[in-house]
């Protein structure tokens, strides 16, 4: 296997769904495995789609994730000249054949004749070949029409430029989303009127939202860039884009990209549709954050508190100290500073949801007020001894005649002192804020 050549052939359109940088990731990856190449060819043939802005934001999804490619990109564009030879080749072979086509202008609605190239499809017989995924593939010629490979203004087609492309390239493997397939009966036909192997051909499976259908931008963030603006670390993105349509047959999810290198294959890869399920992704993000060396989860602290004009140190105790509880829990980046900015302010923002949850219910300010004194007056104020008061008090008896419960006493503290229903655990956010602070903000709490 270890003249694999496999590619990522995208056509640049402005933005790049995760659709197809699955596709990407999945050669890169079966090429890492069997020592093969990737490579990288811009299909740009589409002049008014593919400007240099929508190919940059290809390459820079590429660099974000990792995926670097082994030679030269190649633009589609530049092999215009072999894609047009292909064709006379096919010509004088008898394979392709010229006809007046009409169209319709969709522009002036004009109808005009012009002279295409059409392929010609068998008539007899049947198409077959083993997808890699899929199995066993085959389409009677019956079903199949002669297709249009140059236009009648002389451009090539997708399927020419395409299959010309991938015999220069050598292409061994290919490997793409099964919008492809029927495309694949009619490249076939073409390589072997080319007189070149026919690749091999793995198609993966569609990627759907929770309602089975394929998934859009209308179902959240479907292109690498929003994923990157929402804070996803691009190794959360790419453990969880190998996992829309291929598990190691282990129970593991959360996968280094040395491990899925040692264990991808594409007799793994499912045919069946692959759920995009964002929970999984937000979670997946959380682990990887979570694993971060704190070094350089503080310094993307650091940046995103100078951003949003915080101090550079916390209130009450040092970033170092800060950096752990905050860290576990952090699900995306872009949750920085917010899901910690109460460290940072004296100023509690209030989540109004929060407040009226929490503290607008019978009892909560009176306790609150009661925490106030308690704290202030205890000897110490650590993790320990926090807990150890707001303990006594939920084993006491309330008026229904049961324990009040940590429950009623956990959440109005927690939104007092912080103004959010989550975040660090309690008493290690206490202790975190200090004395002073904590009694200063139940008071003001108890004001709301
Ligand atoms: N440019 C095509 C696409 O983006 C290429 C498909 C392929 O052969 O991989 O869908």
């Amino acid at each position: 296997m270890d003249n694999v050549r496999v590619r990522f052939a995208p056509s640049p359109t402005g933005s790049v769904h995760i659709g197809n940088i699955r596709a990407a990731v999945f050669n890169w990856l079966f090429a890492r495995h069997v020592g093969g190449k990737f490579l990288l060819r811009i299909e740009d043939t589409d002049l008014v789609r593919s400007t240099k802005e929508a190919i940059d934001k290809v390459l820079d999804a590429m660099a974000w994730l990792g995926l670097d490619y082994d030679e030269p990109v190649v633009y589609q564009t530049h092999n215009a000249a072999d894609h047009l030879a292909a064709v006379e080749r096919l010509l004088s072979s008898g394979a392709a054949y010229k006809a007046v086509k009409e169209s319709v202008d969709p522009a002036t609605g004009e109808r005009k004749s012009g002279e295409v190239v059409l392929f010609r499809m068998p008539k007899e017989g049947v198409i077959e070949y083993t997808d890699l995924v899929k199995g066993r593939m085959r389409k009677k010629a019956e079903d199949t029409q002669d297709f249009v490979i140059v236009r009648s203004d002389g451009s090539p087609v997708f399927h020419i430029a395409n299959v010309v492309d991938d015999i220069k390239q050598g292409v061994t493997h290919i490997i793409r989303g099964d919008d492809h397939v029927e495309n694949t009966f009619k490249h076939i036909q073409i390589f072997k009127a080319l007189g070149a192997p026919v690749p091999e051909y793995a198609h993966l499976p569609m990627i759907v939202n929770a309602q089975g259908k394929p998934y859009s931008k209308r179902d959240g963030a479907a292109f690498v860039g929003e994923f990157k603006e929402q804070g996803y670390l691009p190794e959360a993105l790419f453990n969880f884009l190998v996992l829309l349509g291929w598990a190691p047959g282990d129970d593991r999810e959360v996968m280094s990209r040395d491990e899925l290198v040692e264990a991808f294959s594409l007799d793994r890869c499912k045919s069946s549709p692959a759920r995009f399920d964002l929970k999984k992704l937000l979670w997946m993000n959380g682990e990887y954050i979570a694993h971060q060396p704190a070094e350089i989860f503080k310094a993307e602290l650091s940046s995103r508190l100078a951003a949003a004009g915080l101090p550079a140190e916390p209130l009450g105790c040092t970033l170092d100290e800060l950096v752990p509880p905050v860290q576990i829990r952090t699900k995306t980046l872009s949750d920085l500073p917010g899901n910690c900015e109460y460290f940072f302010k004296e100023e509690v923002d209030y989540d109004p949801a929060a407040v009226e949850k929490r503290i607008h219910r019978p009892g909560a300010k009176e306790r609150l007020l009661a925490f106030a004194d308690a704290f202030e007056a205890a000897p110490e104020f650590t993790v320990e001894s926090t807990e150890a008061l707001v303990r006594a008090e939920a084993d006491k008896i309330g008026e229904d005649g049961k324990p009040v419960g940590m429950g009623a006493l956990v959440h109005p503290i927690r939104v007092a002192v912080s103004g959010r229903t989550e975040g660090p655990g309690l008493f290690e956010m206490l202790a975190l804020l200090g004395r002073d602070r904590v009694v200063r903000r139940l008071r003001a709490a108890a004001a709301l």
